[in-house]
């Protein structure tokens, strides 16, 4: 799962960017308007993090400029507590839901998560297929009703599949969701991460699509 963060503000921007790596979403940082707008013009996110109030080119203004591109990612805009207009506008300029600043990080975690479930059109919460959970809230898994430990970037490879059953991801998509600009990225490590999850919940959840990528076919 790739977020964008856009954020001036170097002590907030820290901030997020540990709290979001804690949750091992992968993450960029951009701190100016006009920087975000070239960003979310040339690489696809699962969702995007924005303050309002930022440098070069308002967020407003960011925002426009994305959905006026018929782009469908997910915003969450980033308000200060009493400014209702601020909330109010990025809605209507295509936010799909805010946050108050100062960040409560248990209710922004909350946010993204539900946000995400909803881009994707789930309703429930946890991912299950074929005997498999996925709990994003708790980074859990189980097969069969059995825990299962999966690494942080198994665990991340598999939600990408399973958020689209029968939809055929590449290594290339599928790095794109496990690595921020700032990440090492070895050449096999996707199929390292798919034999592991193999291993780990049988031969059949992941199947390979020769040529194209990975799959977990629809039931
Ligand atoms: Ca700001």
């Amino acid at each position: 799962m790739r977020i964008l963060l856009v954020e001036d503000d170097p002590m907030i921007g820290e901030a997020l960017l540990d709290t979001l790596r804690a949750e091992h979403y992968a993450v960029d940082w951009v701190r100016d308007g006009a920087v975000a707008d070239t960003t979310l013009a040339t690489q696809a996110y699962d969702l995007v993090l924005l303050d309002l109030g930022l440098p070069r080119r308002d967020g407003l203004e960011v925002l426009r400029a994305l959905r006026a591109r018929r782009s469908t990612v997910p915003v969450l805009v980033a308000t200060a507590r009493d400014a209702v207009g601020d909330r109010i506008a990025g809605l209507d300029a295509g936010a799909d839901d805010y946050v108050l600043k100062p960040y409560d990080t248990h209710e922004l975690l909350a946010r993204i998560r539900a946000l995400v479930r909803r881009s994707a059109g789930r309703g429930e919460p946890v991912y299950s297929h074929a005997g498999v959970t996925l709990d994003p809230a708790t980074r859990g898994a189980t097969l069969h009703g059995e825990p299962v430990r999966l690494s942080a970037r198994e665990w991340a490879v598999l939600e990408a599949l399973l958020a689209r059953p029968g939809t055929v991801l590449s290594r290339a998509q599928l790095e794109d969701k496990l690595y921020a600009w700032k990440d090492e990225v070895s050449s096999n490590a996707v199929e390292v991460y798919v034999h592991g999850l193999r291993k780990k919940l049988g031969a059949g959840l992941i199947q390979t699509v020769r040529g194209l990528g990975y799959v977990v076919p629809r039931q």
